[in-house]
């Protein structure tokens, strides 16, 4: 492999590497604000400059490709008076908005004037101004005066999302960002630019002025809004959610994430229409009781029937650990009638992100069940001919799989549900079990291309206080969720549905012993061979892929 000196040590780099890319690989971060490894290179900024032997000039390490045998200085006196010049340059108009501005906390601009600029200003001129609260788009502000035309969200538009939307308009200092005459910035990816923007320009309608970042919590998790799984971090701060950012994985999202899935999956988590605790109708009355109470009449109420009366119905919303323990609390009962209910929209996908299968764990659930499950439509006509007398249900609305339900449902003579927010399902069962939510739980999804992931518990719920689930909150720490955050905010009471169902059985002879989430994803690992040798260590914080179906799905995808 060919080498490259950087500051006096002597590295390997890929051929066709440019300089930053080396020292990158190296661990060496040489300044930049419109390079981004994912993007076109635009060498605009120019606060990469670096002196290299041989060269007459400072080059821009963005665009220069490493040689074999160059030697680049990134800390010589020459490099460091262009970087302090190039600060200088840029930090001319922008306004001192630090103390109110999003970014902070997460800013290059912040960061690198501390690093690299002088620490005080020569310039006692009346800064530029520009306009500070444009609608560039429905999701989107842009605030003029912060840019620093790197250019970065107009390359993302064009070259990522597809959508030629943005531009620059005027010149010298009074350049600034707009849409196409007419346009508005609306794709289905435009916040990715509040993430890619070095500065506070961008900033999501959403999140604007909800929290500084370092007031709150970041865990590493996945989106549950469609079966890609993009690896996201949730920003939590007094236990609830304020927002979900794209986490980096070469083999599921790159550094992307889809507006939708950024927006519309984490409100449900503190929601009036959260579930808490048990319920349970009697006599046409809804009474809140114990768990107890509740699992010891699920358990009873579904001995009563026949086998063949009874459906059980998983979820691909809820993860391997609850659909496996609900198909073991299934097989003690001796029930055959076994499904889940489909999410799937062919008309929303893209050949970007965005699939078509609107949940993030249909291919687990396919693994857990087997082969022997049946159809939801074979479950949804015996409910119509009232064959199916009782239905279990995790994490799903019976409506959901055929809106002619809606009537059968409430016909059943037993529906009980453990739900995370309130449904038609919920509205008509005789037993309701308030779930926990993806972001309050331990558990792994498979995605479309059989990668196995692991969701972590962002907010806490009442029910993981007391908790047996300790080790799996010691081995939180080691993710960086921080406990202290759960002090204040408000707590739902609910459990993870495979914790309701392990007690669930404990009136039965078939006694689940699950304590934890990663104890039944060790059973899984022993007993289903797509998992084989699988622990939560070995999936870590960016997936496993099941290899057999990598291939599979690269047939179907
Ligand atoms: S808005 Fe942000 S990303 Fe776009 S050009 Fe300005 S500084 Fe760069
Ligand atoms: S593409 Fe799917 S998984 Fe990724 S952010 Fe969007 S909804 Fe979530």
């Amino acid at each position: 492999m060919p080498k490259i000196t950087i500051d006096g040590k002597d590295f390997e780099f890929k051929q066709g590497q440019t300089i930053i890319e080396a020292a990158k690989d190296a661990g060496i971060d040489i300044p930049h604000f419109c390079w981004h490894p994912k993007l076109s290179i635009s060498g605009n900024c120019r606060v990469c400059l670096v002196e290299v032997e041989k060269m007459p000039k400072l080059v821009i390490a963005c665009s220069t490709l490493a040689a074999d045998g160059m030697v680049v200085n990134t800390q010589s006196e020459k490099t460091l008076d262009a970087r302090h010049a190039v600060m200088e340059f840029i930090l001319i108009n922008h306004p001192l908005d630090c103390p109110i501005c999003d970014e902070a906390g997460e800013c290059k601009l912040q960061d690198y004037a501390f690093q690299h600029s002088v620490g005080e200003s020569r310039f006692v001129e009346e800064k530029g101004h520009k306009d500070k609260r444009v609608e560039l788009g429905p999701r989107i502000m842009f605030d003029g005066e912060r840019c620093i035309s790197c250019s970065r969200c107009i390359r993302f538009s064009d070259e990522i999302a597809k959508e030629n939307q943005l531009t620059f308009i005027r010149r010298g200092d009074r350049v600034t960002i707009t849409t196409f005459p007419g346009e508005s910035f609306d794709n289905p990816y435009t916040l990715n630019t509040v993430d890619i923007c070095p500065v506070g320009a961008l900033t999501s309608k959403d999140f604007r002025f909800k929290s500084r970042v370092w007031d709150m919590s970041h865990t590493k998790s996945i989106c549950v809004g469609c079966s890609r799984g993009c690896n996201i971090e949730i920003g939590v701060r007094n236990n609830e959610i304020l927002r979900l950012v794209p986490r980096d994985n070469e083999e599921v999202n790159q550094s992307w994430m889809c507006d939708f899935g950024r927006l519309n999956t984490f409100k449900h988590v503190n929601s009036d229409t959260r579930i808490e605790g048990a319920y349970i109708n009697k006599d046409g009355s809804v009474q809140k009781v114990s768990w107890e109470e509740a699992s010891k009449e699920a358990y009873f109420r579904m001995k009563s029937f026949k086998n063949s009366e009874l459906a059980f119905i998983a979820s691909a919303k809820a993860t391997l650990e609850d659909n496996y323990a609900f198909l073991q609390l299934a097989k003690s009962f001796g029930v055959q009638n076994i499904s889940y209910i489909n999410h799937i929209n062919p008309n929303d996908r893209d050949e970007i992100l965005i699939r078509e299968d609107k949940t993030p764990n249909s291919l687990g659930v396919d693994l857990i069940l087997g082969k022997s499950r049946s159809s939801i439509k074979e479950i949804v006509d015996g409910i119509k001919s009232k064959k199916i007398k009782g239905i279990f249900i995790i994490e799903d609305d019976l409506v959901s799989a055929d809106e002619s339900l809606k009537e059968a449902i409430s016909k059943l003579d037993l529906l009980i549900s453990t739900a995370t927010n309130k449904s038609q399902t919920t509205e008509n069962a005789d037993i309701v079990f308030g779930a926990s939510t993806y972001a309050e739980k331990n558990g792994t999804f498979v995605n479309f291309k059989g990668r196995v992931q692991r969701i972590r518990p962002a907010v806490a719920t009442e029910n993981m206080e007391r908790s047996l689930d300790q080790m799996a909150m010691s081995r939180l720490d080691k993710f960086g969720t921080k406990f202290d955050r759960w002090a204040k905010g408000k707590k739902y009471d609910a459990k993870p549905s495979w914790q309701i169902i392990s007690e669930i059985s404990e009136y039965g002879n078939s006694k689940l012993k699950f304590n934890m989430a990663e104890e039944i994803f060790d059973e899984i690992a022993n007993k289903v061979p797509e998992f084989k040798g699988l622990d939560y260590d070995v999936i870590g914080e960016l997936g496993f892929q099941l290899e057999k179906l990598n291939e599979k799905s690269k047939a179907t995808a």
